[in-house]
């Protein structure tokens, strides 16, 4: 896709801020990210912060309420069309969050992604929204945009969801499905859900069988404990047992906390820490991992 992006710093603004606001926006706000190598347009499907998961790192504040609504598809619509023109137009590299970044990071959209305060896969009308973004892009002459679903995958079975997923496909779809733990002890302990591990593994499995999908996990201490051998061993076999079932891995993202979370005993690798990890989660799997220390 065009030309070499260039090199994103821990020390920009964007980058350590990642506020998911932007003015009075409800649903859509730009960040310059690490994992996306420039501009990223969110959109904030869970304004009322639902989400199925309750991780250990999660940044979002649920103890100030979200704003519950169904999502206004005309307002993300108006919303991401005013956000990519300004960009596109040199607007966003004046506002001072965005002033110590090279302004042509901050002009071209690498890509739109479904992310925010919660998981975007349970609300009720995902497809509509995916159309609503191919649309805004096109009109914008964006054809090399992608359109990426940060997800906890626990929704990917969801009938709206796999129709969305195929209009992603046809449209420079990406799909980043987390991933954090081998057994359902270690998912109950970092991801706190109340939905099944099996459940999880599945609906990747299934998902990786129909297009490439890209991992994300991310590492940590619990307690000051990192990953224990056993749990990276399970870990690395759950990946392994997409790929012999017919999934496709695309490659693994691994990162570590990056800013303050709540939980204080839930805290960040060191980055050797998280390259012996990605070292050995090549050595066992063979797949590209890609290190976000
Ligand atoms: S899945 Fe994402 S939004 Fe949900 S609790 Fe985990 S980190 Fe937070």
């Amino acid at each position: 896709m065009g030309s070499e992006p260039l090199v994103i710093r821990n020390t920009w603004t964007a980058v350590l801020d990642h506020a998911r606001t932007y003015h009075d926006f409800t649903y859509v706000y730009p960040v310059i990210s690490r994992r996306s190598r420039g501009l990223s347009i969110g959109i904030n499907l869970n304004p009322d912060k639902a989400c199925n998961f309750d991780c250990v790192y999660c940044e979002v504040d649920r103890k100030i309420p979200g704003k519950a609504q169904l999502v206004d598809l005309a307002q993300v619509r108006d919303e991401l069309l005013w956000l990519i023109q300004h960009a596109q137009s040199g607007g966003l590299a004046c506002e001072p969050k965005f002033t110590d970044i090279p302004e042509a990071l901050t002009r071209k959209v690498r890509d739109v992604a479904f992310s925010g305060d919660g998981e975007p896969t349970m609300i009720h009308n995902f497809d509509t929204c995916v159309d609503q973004v191919v649309e805004v892009l096109n009109q914008c002459g964006l054809t090399e945009t992608k359109i990426v679903l940060i997800t906890d995958s626990a929704g990917l079975d969801k009938a709206t969801v796999k129709r969305g997923l195929e209009r992603m496909d046809a449209n420079r779809g990406e799909i980043w499905a987390k991933l954090d733990a081998g057994s359902e002890a270690y998912f109950r302990t970092v991801n706190r859900s109340k939905i099944r591990f099996d459940r999880i593994l599945a609906n990747l499995r299934e998902t990786a069988r129909i297009r490439p999908i890209i991992i994300q996990s991310l590492f940590l201490k619990v307690y000051g404990e990192i990953m224990s051998t056993t749990e990276l061993q399970e870990y690395c076999t759950r990946l392994m047992e997409i790929t012999i079932t017919g999934g496709q891995i695309s490659e693994v993202h691994a990162y570590t906390i990056a800013r303050p979370v709540p939980e204080p005993w839930a805290t960040r690798l060191e980055p050797s820490e998280l390259t012996n990890l990605a070292d050995e989660i090549r050595r066992l799997t063979g797949l590209k991992v890609v290190e976000f220390p």
